[in-house]
């Protein structure tokens, strides 16, 4: 049945002179003569053939909206679409940023500014970052326009090798040199690696946590004590927040600058590439380092505030992106603080509850102990490879065959073979328990028959893409070729 999609053609192939889906009578419009084309070829198709193709692709995708999706690293959480109206509301969608005196969009960011201070242990944000890594741009920014006023000259910033490559992306963007520490056994920064790390050229760490393996930094404090100590400051990459929000906090652990991915925790959807907002928050003595201009209120009157002596200027035009703002604040109020705390305790449930049942499958261990995850877990097949030759791509393939979403695969690099796995708070166990049993069926295949493995997918649209011919630039074709329709 899926098969058959691929075999129609492209809306350019459909159609036929003269089919039309409209008819437009009396309609006069002046184009001037210079600006007409000869001719233009565009597909001509009737409504019903232009409603049955984009119907045919919307059924070709996949989406949180269908089954799980779960991506490590991700947060790709059901959105709950009373978020997705207000954000929709004319209200919204028809502010003009020069409309800078509007009193209910300032009170919003100014609410919403004030909820995440009080989940994170911040005391000041902007909202312009366009995302996680714009924000970690931001962040180190600050840092480095930090150490430069107090006449320092620091360069380095340390990232462990579990970080997501946008960290050390980030540091080198700001200038900064990058220096790796690495992971000890227990899947956690190696302390004394760090202290021969650290240094007068420190400018600070950068540090996620509960850390890409899903792994909590039980040592986050004591390592802040080490960076701070040496005269740099610490950075928290809040991509993972779901692992503790309600529980802790990163400022009650020593960092001076967070950012936050709201199309990841707060209720946007993403994936799609559409806008994100990764704002970035600091303790009091970094606020005037934000990047201008931050919303205030002076009793009577919300207003942007300008007149910050060290901003770092600004990151993004205008003040970020707004109808994620609202979507985040819409959701945070109507969880509240006990439903907050209840979506990271059922994320962190949904994680060990695979976790265990995963841990007894042939061919599949958990790299770095067995110790607690928080809201994602890192699975490897290395064992499987080894003894069968069925790989961590061919087991995301062979999942896609079950009609299933695969997880984030060769991610984080230190692990090898490595799934990384994160099925929110919003899934249920029935749609756990099937990834369960199709990773135990996959397993029995692979030691038996790993060639119809191998050979998967054979029940989707297409099967195996060559990856990296589709992402060459050379040979990356994103349009039709619109003179093979001029014929
Ligand atoms: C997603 C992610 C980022 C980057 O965030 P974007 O919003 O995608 O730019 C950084 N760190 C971690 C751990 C992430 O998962």
């Amino acid at each position: 049945m899926k098969q058959a999609f691929f075999s129609e053609p492209l809306i350019f192939e459909l159609g036929g002179r003269g089919r039309i889906g409209e008819l437009i009578e009396d309609v006069k419009v002046e184009i001037p003569k210079e600006l007409m084309r000869e001719e233009l070829n565009l597909p001509e198709l009737s409504q019903i053939e232009v409603v049955r193709h984009f119907t045919r692709l919307s059924q070709m995708n996949w989406g949180v909206d269908l089954g799980p999706y779960p991506l490590g690293s991700c947060t790709m959480k059901y959105n709950p679409r009373i978020n997705e109206d207000l954000a929709w509301l004319d209200e919204v969608q028809w502010l003009h940023p020069l409309q800078n005196e509007v009193q209910g969009i300032l009170e919003l960011m100014y609410k919403l500014e004030k909820i995440l201070a009080s989940i994170t242990g911040m005391d000041r944000f902007t909202f312009q970052p366009a995302a996680g890594a714009s924000g970690e741009l931001t962040g180190c920014l600050i840092i480095r326009k930090y150490h430069k006023d107090r006449g320092e000259n620091r360069d380095e910033i340390i990232v462990p090798d579990s970080a997501h490559g946008t960290n050390p992306a980030s540091a080198a963007m700001a200038g900064f040199k990058i220096i790796e520490v690495r992971t000890n056994e227990e899947g956690q920064i190696d302390i004394e690696e760090l202290k021969s790390a650290v240094g007068n050229r420190t400018a600070g760490l950068m540090m996620t946590n509960p850390n890409t393996l899903g792994i909590f930094e039980k040592q986050a404090k004591e390592i802040s004590e080490i960076i701070h100590d040496a005269g740099g400051l610490m950075y928290y990459d809040g991509a993972n927040l779901q692992g503790i929000i309600g529980f802790a906090r990163p400022g009650d652990f020593g960092f001076d600058i967070v950012h936050l991915n709201l199309h990841k925790t707060f209720s946007t959807p993403h994936g799609g590439g559409g806008p994100g907002s990764g704002p970035v928050g600091v303790k009091k003595f970094l606020e005037e380092y934000l990047p201008i201009p931050i919303v205030d209120f002076n009793g009577e009157k919300y207003y942007l505030k300008w007149d910050l002596k060290k901003t770092i200027g600004k990151i993004k035009d205008w003040y970020g992106n707004i109808p994620v703002l609202v979507r985040a604040y819409a959701y945070l109020l109507s969880m509240g603080k006990e439903g907050l705390k209840l979506s990271c305790k059922a994320a962190v449930v949904n994680t060990n509850y695979f976790m265990k049942k995963v841990s007894k499958i042939k061919g599949i261990t958990i790299p770095f102990g067995n110790s607690y995850r928080k809201h994602e877990v890192v699975i490897s097949v290395e064992n499987m490879a080894k003894e069968t030759g069925v790989t961590a791509m061919d087991v995301a393939k062979a999942l896609l065959d079950r009609g299933l979403h695969a997880p984030t695969i060769y991610f984080p690099l230190i692990v090898k073979e490595a799934l990384m796995f994160e099925f929110t708070d919003t899934e249920t166990k029935e749609n756990i328990d099937k990834y369960i049993e199709a990773l135990k069926e996959i397993s029995e295949l692979a030691y038996s028959n790993p060639e119809l493995i191998k050979n998967a997918p054979i029940n989707t649209s297409v099967s195996r893409l060559d990856e990296v011919y589709a992402n060459h630039p050379k040979t990356m074709c994103l349009s039709y070729r619109m003179l093979k329709y001029k014929q």
